[in-house]
């Protein structure tokens, strides 16, 4: 349920707005995985392309079937595209630097040897095994110590110290409405599924998912030596906390906007509101800075709720839940039936996932979240070049001039809002790469003992180092991702894009490719950054980065209007049976990639190599361009994680976002004489056209 999952140093505002989600918040979900042995890649191969489709009725087929044929699912993924072959290169190259730091008895405290011995603990099966539940045994105890509803609520602050996020969430963040102050975020939580509506849908298979749930948490209770009869009453308990949490939770849809999610008041306000938790004591145990201005309690309703239900509940009922968090949380650290039992439930009954990732992986994972900025700097080393920064930061400024001309052209907008976005564009930042201070982890300890205690303490050092920001300037040399993640992300509050250094390969980047390759992949990535910016919710964001209208009103109405119409479009795309695209949902990633692949197109067309016009085996270059986009999200789904794809991420599935994208551009049709009777084929009236 955590670690793993959602990276803390990544806020959740942050998550909206990344490139790609590898996999749900699930811990064992976590992205990567053995086999896939590194493919032979050339940036531009007709031969790959498959000549029993044509373009016009499925491009995504047309472009990936037979990458996808010769790369199929591997048995210990959700999922498996092109992101994740970039992914498992970024593992392969942690783990070295790992075995590297354990072999060399570096001194203590330093960064090679907590990387080793971090190694070291988690490689350690003997130890391990033999150890089982008994290194977390004193959380168990304060758990099961607790009296009052004080104790609950210091015991709760303990565990979120450790991103263990029982009952409710924090997180710490800019002010949405004033982005030089860092404050603290409450968020709803408490769940042990991935989301609201598992609990409340009555559909065939989410009552499946339930019952499999509650088996889960049984199997969880007799591992821990409680018998069946009372694991299974324990089961229904903690499934009747959580159905109640449910209900009081905002839907995801809703929460896209950043209006209906901001709520700041003072501690005593809180208290005024939810007079059955003692905030002052909940915020002590935290550890964190006094609050100046504020908090921002998100969602106040699930806060309400949570206030009864803190005395509703019986005190029993709240330990048996916290119980079953904390040993859920940290299983994938424990003996191997706590492994097995969390694999079982989180991978392979969620996302249809057949075995376990090896051991290295799991570890290098932890590793990467305990430590990443320790082995980024090792990573970069290897995997970066000053040239391929270089490179990027002359395309990012081709997309950005050719984002301001298509601003400067539109005509569904207003002067006066058009200069509002020009300025909005002209104070994007952006930082590729890796960041130019390395995190300190001095305060980190890391040793050889039990592997579980070291990932708590990883946390923990998290925790500390975010509540640290509370009420302190804004560090704008920060990154919210490690430089060997295959990702981006744009930061509103700072209004800065961000590429770490791990997806400036191909098929994203090749500095051997010609541009229209460069300009369809990573082109298209960071034109899918900068329209987040100007997405359904980054543009209620202005220059400052604080979330207030700088929109005429006109204006408004007519981008709602044309953004409706992607909602319409992708709410027709049915991936599964049952299962289409929640258009609202998946709406600003949409945008994104929709406005990413439009500026990419017209920066691609200011090169000396598309005003050439030469064609590469037969292909022109704004076929090539288009092939090169189509190319990055090659990738397929098990049917159960794409149904929980579906249901709780906001990006559409890789296929999805090619086809549901080129039918909205003109150029596209023009690339391949797409006509009438093709099947991707839409009317000029029912495109969409936003940027
Ligand atoms: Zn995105």
């Amino acid at each position: 349920m955590y670690l793993c999952a959602v990276k803390p140093n990544l806020t959740m505002k942050k998550i909206l707005f990344v490139l790609v989600m590898l996999a749900t918040l699930v811990f064992a979900g976590c992205k990567s995985s053995e086999s896939s042995d590194e493919k032979a890649y050339s940036p531009f191969d007709s031969t790959s392309l498959d000549s029993t489709v044509s373009a016009g009725d499925d491009f995504f087929a047309w472009v990936n079937n037979k990458w996808l044929e010769s790369n199929p699912i591997p048995a210990d993924k959700a999922s498996f595209g092109s992101f994740h072959t970039l992914d498992d290169n970024s593992l392969k190259t942690l783990r070295v630097s790992m075995e590297k730091a354990s072999k060399e008895n570096a001194a203590k405290g330093t960064n090679t040897q907590k990387v080793g011995d971090l190694w070291i603990s988690g490689m350690d099966t003997l130890a391990i095994e033999k150890a089982g539940i008994e290194p977390i045994k004193p959380w168990l105890d304060k758990i099961n110590a607790i009296g009052t509803s004080d104790d609950l609520i210091k015991t709760i602050a303990q565990m979120h110290r450790t991103y263990n996020f029982a009952m409710f969430t924090n997180w710490v963040g800019q002010d949405d409405k004033n982005s030089a102050d860092v404050i603290m975020n409450m968020w709803q939580g408490g769940l042990g599924l991935p989301e609201r509506d598992y609990y409340l849908a009555q559909d065939a298979q989410s009552k499946k998912i339930r019952t499999d749930y509650i088996n889960h948490v049984k199997n969880v209770f007799v591992l821990m030596g409680v018998d069946e009869a009372k694991a299974t009453t324990n089961a229904n308990t903690i499934m009747t906390i959580e159905t109640a949490l449910a209900k009081a939770s905002m839907d995801q849809v809703t929460m896209r906007n950043p209006n209906a999610i901001y709520h700041k008041m003072s501690v005593d306000e809180l208290a005024k509101m939810t007079p059955n938790m003692n905030w002052k004591l909940y915020y002590t145990e935290l550890q964190t800075p006094e609050f100046k201005t504020g908090v921002n309690v998100a969602q106040p309703e699930f806060y309400k709720a949570l206030n009864g239900m803190v005395k509703s509940v019986k005190m029993d009922d709240w330990k048996t839940y916290l119980t079953y968090h904390w040993v859920d949380g940290v299983s994938p650290y424990l003996s191997s039936s706590f492994v097995s039992e969390n694999f079982d439930f989180h991978s392979k009954k969620l996302n249809g996932i057949e075995q376990n990732k090896p051991r290295w992986k799991r570890v290098v994972e932890s590793a990467d979240f305990c430590l990443g900025e320790a082995l980024g700097e090792e990573y970069v080393k290897t995997a970066f070049t000053p040239e391929s920064k270089e490179r990027m930061l002359v395309m990012v400024d081709n997309i950005k001039t050719a984002f301001g001309e298509r601003i400067k052209t539109l005509d569904w907008m207003t002067d006066s809002t058009k200069e509002q976005a020009l300025i909005k564009l002209s104070t994007f930042t952006v930082k590729i790469g890796y960041p130019d201070k390395w995190r300190d982890y001095s305060k980190l300890e890391i040793d050889n003992g039990p592997f579980v205690l070291n990932v708590i303490r990883g946390a923990e050092f998290e925790a500390n180092r975010n509540y640290a920001k509370i009420g302190q300037p804004v560090d704008k040399t920060e990154w919210g991702m490690t430089p060997q993640t295959v990702n981006a992300y744009y930061n509103p509050s700072n209004n800065e894009i961000v590429f770490p250094a791990a997806i400036l390969q191909p098929p994203f980047f090749d500095p051997k490719a010609d541009d229209a390759v460069n300009y369809g992949g990573i082109g298209a990535v960071i034109g899918h950054e900068i329209t987040h910016g100007f997405d359904d919710q980054g543009r209620m964001y202005d220059a400052k980065g604080n979330l207030q209208m700088w929109w005429k009103d006109k204006d408004n109405t007519n981008f709602v209007e044309r953004a409706n119409k992607v909602v319409e479009q992708f709410n027709n795309y049915c991936p599964l049976d049952s299962v289409c695209i929640n258009g609202k949902l998946t709406l600003g990633e949409n945008i994104a990639d929709f406005g990413g692949i439009t500026i990419a197109y017209q920066a691609y067309t200011m090169t000396e190599e598309f005003k050439a016009g030469k064609a590469i085996a037969g292909f022109t270059p704004q076929q090539r361009f288009f092939i090169g986009f189509g190319r990055i999200w090659a990738g397929q789904y098990r049917e159960s994680a794409m149904r929980t794809q579906l249901l709780t991420n906001v990006h559409s599935p890789g296929k999805w976002r090619v086809n549901g994208t080129v039918v909205n551009i003109p150029e596209w049709y023009q690339a391949f004489g797409i006509k009438e009777g093709d099947k991707m084929y839409l009317p000029e009236a029912d495109r969409a056209k936003i940027w």
